[in-house]
């Protein structure tokens, strides 16, 4: 079980290191990674079992966060009711496709891997087109809008060495432009 104790913080290498593209079929070991992240995710809003455990909560964790370099990442996307509207580990994630038009989170956006609160709002595409393989190797092509979409910008930006903050607007951390989505 993935516990805080497991996840790797700013400043760790392998947060800011490219992943490697994994090879099908998985190997028992990543079969098993894949998981255990999904597993910390579902635990991690589940209020009783993140208290018992002192677990922060979580919508996304890539495998660079537990110390894995390797291109997979555990998706668990509550709406605003807590009833899950994406659910999915991806590997190998690419983005194929993305919106000029930009969305961002009201509240800014958080990272297990952070421990200090980072102000300032995170823009990314407001739309996506993610290709990917699911861990039995199926070959997926899905458009995601909205909250999912930036989850998925925020895990992929993880296999690629990024951290949230990195784009935040560093002279003007609240300043977007005209059109963007904020998403409360
Ligand atoms: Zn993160």
């Amino acid at each position: 079980m993935i516990l805080m104790k497991d996840i790797v913080r700013d400043g760790d290498p392998v947060l800011r290191q490219v992943a490697k593209p994994l090879t099908f079929p998985l190997s028992d070991h990543y079969k098993q990674l894949a998981e255990d992240m999904m597993e910390y995710l579902v635990n991690s809003q589940d209020p009783k079992i993140a208290e018992k455990h002192q677990l922060r909560a979580g919508v996304g964790l890539a495998a660079p966060q537990v110390g894995e370099g390797v291109q997979m990442a555990a998706l668990l996307v509550p709406d605003d009711k807590g009833e899950i509207i994406f659910k999915e580990v991806y590997v190998n994630p690419e983005i194929v496709s993305e919106s000029v038009r930009q969305a961002c989170l009201s509240e800014g956006e958080g990272c297990l891997s952070v421990d200090k609160v980072i102000n300032g709002y995170v823009p990314r595409p407001d739309k996506l087109t993610i290709h990917y393989y699911t861990v039995d190797g199926e070959e997926k092509t899905i458009r995601l809008k909205d909250y999912p979409a930036i989850v998925s910008s925020h895990e992929i930006d993880h296999l690629n060495g990024h951290l949230f903050y990195d784009r935040i607007n560093k002279k003007d951390p609240f300043a977007l432009k005209e059109d963007t989505v904020v998403i409360s």
